[in-house]
């Protein structure tokens, strides 16, 4: 229930100031659509790269093709940047693009309603506010909230408790006892820092992550100069990128040739780096590369064998209130316990109500598994358009080459609605159970539906998250807002049914 007066019915919503919301702004703006609020529910934009400030942290996607290109910045550092050069490069758009008017901070999203009626979305948030706009971008993220193991006693825990997303830097490592739980995309980065300060590290590891090396270097200074001054060297550079990794999609997304040959160099990288036998068979994955998130990094390996470093391998059977007992009986103490155990990944739900034509709720439809059309609208609820929303996931590319597509589509799909003067476009049922049942079909055939556990896959096995194709197929299918698969409500005819009613 709001407790203040509603907002005026702008033309959009954005809920969200990660590079989702801050990048639909922009292309809004530059597409002549000033009316536009962006809701964000923490004090400062930045969304993933605000909140993942771990030791290490940084991007694994080289920084020229994970950035926007429609705001080039020749000036990155080093291939794969740290999170707090890309933390700069966000705020810098919020400056930049002069974005600042519409944003509205400590505004967190409790309910989303559409009133039919009127045919405006209706938000309301924690500080009791409320929010109308006949368009909604919903760019809360997908990887926004962090994941908490399912650990018999993970409460009781006395010590220090840390997530990798959620990181404390007041606390000083210098000698303590630590575990990390998790060895996903952030533990291989928090390690090797971790045991350059810990006293002992122990990092526990249910799977073993296929590893590839990491080709990391500093921007030298005349290729900054050259960005700066020729920017479509660097657009050359960013294509060149871009196709090198569509080339990985064959051998991650699907099983392939190409899969044997990234398994073998992914296999000598680790027995190059790991001499010890057992150590190397613990560190040898049992499933299919692409199966699950691969990895990159050329100082996990030899962190691990760091004399402080231990990598146990038991399953955690319980965490007491002195450390974690092991499933053979053995209980290791700790002062601190980081949870490096990824994130409260939406498959089956929504981050909070959200409310479509005739009342129906989004989550209660999701209950088997998230479904849209192209990912980004999804049918009863109109108008509505969905950043990274169900089966957008990209394997094998920047996140930021699927998002601008998205944000390009959404941004056609609001104009399409104000200048036909429409109460609401709404996918035709038909339209988006076909795409569905094509894309599942295509999802059974890649590596993700091979059989290892990931955080892709519902628990029944449903594949609600990536995009079973090439990053140009990915874009292609959203490069134009097709009115014919969408059903027109004209403004007068809400009202004119209910006078009918
Ligand atoms: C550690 C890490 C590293 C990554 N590295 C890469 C990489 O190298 N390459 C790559 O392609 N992808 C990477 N990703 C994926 C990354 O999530 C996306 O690339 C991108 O940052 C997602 O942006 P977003 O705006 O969709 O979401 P976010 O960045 O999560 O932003 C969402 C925003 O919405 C806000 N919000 C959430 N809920 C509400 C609410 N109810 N009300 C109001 N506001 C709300 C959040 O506070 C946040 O600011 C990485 C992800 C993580 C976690």
């Amino acid at each position: 229930m709001s407790k203040r007066k509603p907002s005026r019915v702008h033309d959009t919503l954005i809920i969200g100031a990660g590079f989702g919301g801050l990048g639909a702004a922009i292309r809004l703006q530059q597409s002549g659509h000033q009316d536009f609020i962006i809701l964000e529910r923490s004090d400062r934009v930045g969304g993933t790269w605000r909140d993942n400030q771990y030791p290490g942290a940084a991007c694994d996607i080289p920084s020229n093709l994970y950035s926007f290109s429609f705001a080039p910045n020749p000036d990155w550092s080093r291939t794969y940047s740290g999170a707090g050069e890309i933390f700069g490069y966000i705020k810098g758009l919020v400056e930049q693009f002069k974005l600042g008017p519409a944003l509205r901070y400590q505004q967190d999203v409790t309910g989303l309603r559409f009133v039919e009626e009127q045919g405006y979305w209706e938000a309301t948030t924690a500080a009791g506010d409320c929010w109308r706009a006949r368009a909604v971008v919903m760019a809360a993220g997908g990887l926004a909230n962090p994941g908490w193991p399912n650990i018999n006693g993970r409460e009781s825990f006395a010590g220090k408790v840390m997530h990798s997303a959620r990181w404390d830097h007041d606390y000083d490592f210098s000698g303590k006892k630590v575990a990390v739980i998790g060895t996903g995309a952030s533990a291989i980065q928090i390690v090797p820092e971790l045991v350059k300060q810990a006293g002992q590290v122990k990092v526990f590891q249910r799977t073993a992550p296929w590893v590839l090396p990491r080709m990391d270097y500093a921007s030298p200074d005349w290729a900054r100069k050259l960005f700066a001054k020729a920017p479509r060297s660097q657009q050359l550079v960013r294509d060149a990128l871009f196709w090198t990794h569509e080339s990985v999609a064959l051998a991650v997304i699907w099983n392939s040739p190409l899969t044997r040959v990234t398994e073998r160099v992914a296999s000598a990288h680790l027995a190059r780096q790991v001499k010890d036998g057992w150590l190397r068979r613990q560190l040898t994955p049992h499933y299919t590369i692409g199966c699950k998130r691969v990895l990159i990094s050329n100082d996990y390996y030899p962190a691990l064998q760091q004399p402080n470093c231990k990598l146990i391998t038991w399953p955690i059977d319980c965490i007491n209130e002195r450390g974690i007992r092991t499933a053979e009986g053995i209980e290791h103490q700790f002062d601190c316990i980081v949870f490096a155990t990824g994130f409260d990944v939406q498959k089956t739900g929504t981050p909070f109500p959200v409310q479509g034509l005739g009342g129906r709720e989004l989550a209660e439809e999701w209950q088997g598994g998230a479904q849209a059309y192209k990912s980004v609208n999804v049918s009863g609820y109109p108008n509505l358009h969905i950043i990274f929303g169900p089966n957008s996931g990209p394997g094998h590319n920047s996140a930021l080459v699927y998002m601008e597509a998205q944000i390009d589509y959404a941004v056609q799909g609001i104009e399409a609605l104000l200048r036909g003067d429409h109460a609401y476009l709404d996918v035709i049922p038909a339209v988006q159970t076909q795409h569905n049942l094509e894309l599942q079909k295509r999802l059974a055939r890649t590596n993700w539906n091979s059989g290892c556990k990931s955080w892709y896959l519902t628990a029944d096995g449903f594949n609600a998250t990536m995009y079973p194709g090439f990053a140009t197929q990915y874009a292609q299918q959203l490069a134009r807002f097709e009115l014919a698969d969408y059903r027109a409500v004209d403004r007068a005819a809400p009202a004119a049914r209910r006078a009918a009613g």
